[in-house]
């Protein structure tokens, strides 16, 4: 169902696991600039559902970071590691249309049946734990097995027939284009684990939702993730944004920035004497 009726809101929502590098900076800049061209408003939402690595400095230091590019955004910001009851209900939502099952399988198993990858080269699961005895699954989920649930795709896409969403750009302001969603790529995916009533894919579609997100800007490494959530937008009957993905920021070598790699954070930028303007400049705006 897409949402075309209301007043367009953005959103920019980084994960507080690291310092924000350039890849961010114009990430975020696109957004609120593409909420500006729309006349819209543009939110900040702080993914944090991974208390092992999100850290409250980092929080801070995002808020300190988008505040010297020039941006603001309406209080309070929304953050995901408060609203984990509300991911829990969305799993039972799914539980209750039998579209969840437990999966005891470890990486290395998975690894090692795996035939095929997901769009991101990770091995594709093989669906061991789809067809489990019912007895089996109980037993071995009150033993306190370590457990994640998945999503039965292939049983949900079976509900929901063809899936499409509209991509516009690449500016903000173009014809919205039509383009069919292939979930069927990421196979069973994660939803939830033990102890964690979320993941990315379900806190995601479920935040863009409760903040009547109309158009999501997001890089382009993230349009076969998009498959997904669409996907996931009509189990939970929420509405479908539109989507722009932009361009990524490459390194000399031609990869993506990351945490990871070292990328330079904005703030040793900043140490060493970068203005905004120069932030503005290295990214192309
Ligand atoms: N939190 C995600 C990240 O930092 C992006 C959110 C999204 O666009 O869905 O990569």
């Amino acid at each position: 169902m897409p949402n075309h009726s209301t007043a367009p809101v953005l959103r920019f929502a980084p994960s507080p696991n690291g310092r924000l590098h350039l890849g961010h900076a114009f990430s975020a800049l696109a957004t609120w600039r593409a909420a500006d061209a729309l006349g819209g408003t543009a939110l900040l939402r702080i993914e944090d559902i991974d208390t092992e690595r999100c850290k409250p400095e980092f929080v801070a230091a995002i808020y300190d970071d988008l505040h010297w590019l020039g941006l603001n955004w309406p209080s309070p910001v929304m953050l995901q590691s408060q609203r984990l009851d509300v991911y829990a209900r969305a799993g039972d939502d799914l539980r209750e249309q039998q579209l969840l099952y437990p999966c005891f399988c470890t990486r290395s198993e998975i690894a090692a049946l795996a035939t095929q990858t997901d769009p991101e080269g990770a091995p594709l699961y093989p669906g061991t734990c789809r067809h489990l005895h019912r007895g089996e699954q109980i037993e071995r989920l009150e033993r306190g097995d370590p457990v994640q649930f998945r999503l039965d795709t292939s049983a949900a896409m079976a509900r929901v027939g063809l899936l499409s969403f509209s991509v516009v750009g690449p500016l903000i302001s173009d014809r919205p284009q039509l383009r069919y969603a292939r979930p069927e790529r990421w196979g069973d995916v994660v939803l939830q684990r033990k102890g964690n009533p979320s993941s990315y894919h379900l806190s995601v579609v479920v935040d863009d939702a409760a903040q009547a997100i109309t158009h999501v800007t997001r890089g382009r490494d993230m349009e076969a993730a998009t498959d997904m959530h669409v996907l996931l937008q009509m189990l939970l009957d929420l509405p479908t944004p539109i989507y722009h993905f932009h361009r990524l920021i490459l390194d000399d070598d031609g990869r993506k920035l990351s945490k990871s790699k070292g990328s330079p954070s904005l703030a040793s930028l900043r140490a060493a004497g970068w203005t905004q303007d120069d932030v503005r400049r290295a990214v192309g705006y």
